[in-house]
């Protein structure tokens, strides 16, 4: 692992990569040009997303004072054009939602599965909550657009008009009592196009055994995902010029996915179109964060105990620092693990306060060649010693109650 040339390939994703847009497709260009370059053969996957873009969001409170806001619809949004009574319905909980027919609810929370059922049956006009936090500047941060994803509108005739405002105007007309609102929004819905680019290494002693790499390229609107997750991309980049050099025992499967952004697509579309390979796939190796100077690293295992254990004192053994537990986490390891995959995602966790995830704020800033360094000797001891084991120290099992967490987790999302 070279830590100062995973930060010359950060630099070079130093660029926003949303879902199926244009910055997508030119970091997976990037990745498959650094591929080609150490003679490692990849392919582009594509996918269709469902995908939605907001026109224009007009907010403007009409009583008891008047004041236009900054807002923005989310993606897949209803439209509308309605002059609405305005209700504060703190975290839509089943009594803030009775009498919410007709409204615009002001909500604390953000919008799952769950609350999205909720709300369809309160049938408010729009709902509209938070985003950031009170304390951002407006010249510092944008104003995210959240999404409604399919998952979670999937089964409802009709949408909810959903909308984002910060956090700060939020507190504003819950603290000033707005009761009537204009809001207009103007979106549409349309079909998108997102890739993964995946790669083999053949095994040379147990070929039939696989070990999947994953680490998503895309990033949020408005990110430059340097922390989250070009420097995943980086890691796996060195695995693949390592192991082209040192054939390894099992065969290796790198998958860069799209869209995990956009909730795990990428990776959902790897295991439900190569299912007979997914089969044969002992275990998934996710990164995802990495590079902050600050922070600590970890490994977390969505999988048995024994292979948490495994790690846990290796890790010790080496005197290498790391949070070790068994747990789900939120990335391109869950549908690994919910197609019965064991999974360890590996990567470093920036300090709070000296890390940013999903904002303009996730910068080159905030990464170094010496951390990501760091990083990389646990990666490195960790992956190569369950690339080239006599036996693998664990079984092809989920336990039951990761099983219930990874379950629960695709619900919420
Ligand atoms: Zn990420």
């Amino acid at each position: 692992m070279n830590g100062l040339r995973m930060f010359d390939f950060i630099k070079s994703m130093d660029f926003v990569r949303l879902s199926g847009t244009a910055g997508e497709e030119k970091g997976a260009e990037i990745i498959r040009s650094e591929c080609a370059s150490s003679g490692f053969d990849t392919q582009l996957e594509t996918f269709a997303t469902q995908d939605g873009e907001v026109i224009s969001t007009e907010l403007e409170v009409l009583e008891p004072y008047h004041k236009v806001y900054e807002a923005c619809a989310f993606r897949r949004s209803a439209c509308t054009d309605t002059v609405a009574e305005v209700k504060y319905a703190e975290d839509g909980l089943p009594a803030n939602l009775i009498e919410s027919k007709g409204k615009i609810l002001l909500l604390n929370v953000g919008i799952n599965r769950k609350k999205y059922e909720a709300l369809m049956a309160a049938v408010p006009a729009a709902v509209i909550v938070g985003d950031g936090d009170f304390w951002d500047r407006n010249e510092e941060t944008n104003l995210q657009p959240g999404m409604l994803r399919p998952f979670v509108t999937e089964g409802f005739e009709g949408r909810l008009c959903a909308v984002s405002v910060r956090k700060k105007d939020l507190y504003d007309m819950i603290v000033s009592g707005a009761t009537k609102m204009r809001l207009k929004v103007v979106a549409r819905d349309f079909e998108n196009t997102s890739r993964n680019v995946v790669g083999t290494i053949p095994g040379n002693r147990f070929p039939e055994q696989i070990i999947a790499f994953t680490a998503h390229m895309d990033s949020t609107q408005f990110s430059h995902g340097c922390y989250d997750n070009a420097a995943g991309c980086a890691y796996l980049l060195e695995l693949a010029r390592h192991y082209m050099l040192n054939p390894p025992a099992r065969t290796l499967r790198f998958i860069w996915a799209g869209s995990e952004e956009r909730g795990l697509l990428g990776s959902k579309y790897f295991v439900s179109a190569h299912k007979e390979e997914v089969d044969k796939t002992r275990l998934s190796v996710n990164i995802d964060l990495a590079g902050s100077p600050a922070g600590h690293d970890f490994a977390i295992v969505t999988g048995p105990s024994e292979l948490t254990n495994h790690i846990d004192m290796l890790l010790k053994e080496a005197g290498h620092a790391a949070e070790t537990r068994t747990d789900t986490y939120s990335s391109d390891c869950i549908p690994f693990a919910d197609s019965g995959v064991p999974s360890v995602s590996l990567g470093r966790f920036g300090a709070q306060g000296m890390s940013y995830i999903h904002s303009c704020k996730d910068t080159l800033q905030f990464i170094s060649a010496a951390s990501l360094d760091k990083t990389g000797e646990m990666i490195e001891l960790v992956v190569d010693r369950l690339v080239n084991a006599a036996c693998l120290p664990f079984e092809r099992t989920i336990p039951n109650d990761i099983k219930k967490k990874v379950d629960d987790y695709l619900l919420k999302k």
